[in-house]
Order: structure tokens, then sequence, then C-alpha cells
């Protein structure tokens, strides 16, 4: 397994919308482990494969924030929502490639989720509470959408430049 480096918004790749995965492969599943190793690290608890500049359709995600609890490791492939309830939560929601930044943002409180699993075989699954939003937040990172794509252009271009200039301090090696 191996640490990748999660891409930092503003970057075109994170604006790109995904193209979906033809077959689960040896690298698909390396690409999966690298992806659970490098969200758990970081910490976070979802990362799509566009934050590590790889335009597949993948995701993973683990919302048991709690150390005492089992980790409960997903990997979703083509996934996609076939159902969304009316209902919404709202959640603080942050994301590793915009580090320290964080907003409110309003989404269906329970969606149903069809994906490809490793095995190559179409599994559906019912998310609520965090996990919703979680899954969510991380299928619109395939889509090329950023939560704070849900804020007014106000706070949204706030960020970006709070990021632009994070981005600069890393290039000249001050962060
Ligand atoms: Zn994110």
């Amino acid at each position: 397994m191996t640490l990748r480096s999660i891409l930092l918004h503003p970057d075109p790749r994170l604006k790109s919308v995904a193209d979906p995965v033809a077959t689960v492969d040896k690298t698909l599943h390396a690409l999966a482990d690298d992806m659970l190793e490098t969200m758990y690290n970081a910490p976070g608890i979802g990362l799509a494969a566009p934050q590590l500049g790889i335009m597949q359709r993948m995701l993973v995600m683990d919302c048991i924030k709690d150390d005492m609890e089992t980790p409960q490791p997903m990997v979703l492939i083509n996934p996609r929502v076939i159902f969304a309830s009316s209902d919404t939560n709202i959640y603080d929601e942050g994301c590793l490639s915009i580090p320290d930044q964080y907003a409110e943002v309003e989404r269906p409180a329970v969606v149903k989720v069809e994906w490809m699993n490793l095995d190559g075989k179409t599994q559906q699954e019912e998310f609520s509470d965090l996990w919703a939003t979680c899954v969510q937040h991380e299928i619109d990172h395939l889509n090329g959408k950023l939560f704070i794509d849900y804020l007014k252009p106000l706070r949204r271009q706030m960020i970006t430049r709070k990021m632009q200039k994070l981005k600069r301090e890393i290039a000249r090696g001050n962060a």
C-alpha cells in the first residue's frame, strides 16, 4: 500500500467528470487499498479517485469515527444514487481537497445507492445520517462537483482565495 498525495482545490481535475470503471482488475484493487490508506491517514471519512488525479468513478469511505468501534471500510465503483429522500439533513462538511474549511450543506437525508464492488458484483444499500451525506459528497467528486459549489458565490470565492494562498505557501515550502 502506498500513501498518495491528495489534490488541493483549485485544480481542473477536481472540476472534471470521471470515467466509468470498465473492469475490476489487480490495478483497481491496489488503487482501492491506496485510497483507503490515504483516507485513514489524512484522516478523513471519504475519498474519491479524482482527488488523487485518477479520473475513474470510484470512491472509498468509512464513517465510523469512534476508535472503539470496528472500522467499516467501503469501496464503491461506478456508484449512482437510485433513490433520494425528500427529507434533508444539514451537516458541517469538509473536504480533504479543501483542508480546514467547513460549511453547512443541505442534502437528502436518505439515499439508496447502487454500485459495483471489488468482486465485480452489483450491490445496493440505503445510507442515512452521516453515511448519506458522505456518499453524496464523494459521488459529487466523480461529477466534478465540490461541497463549496453549494455555497453562495461570495463564500465560495472566499474559500477559493484562501486555498490559492495556501497552495502558494506550499509551493514556496512554507506550509
Ligand atoms: Zn471532498
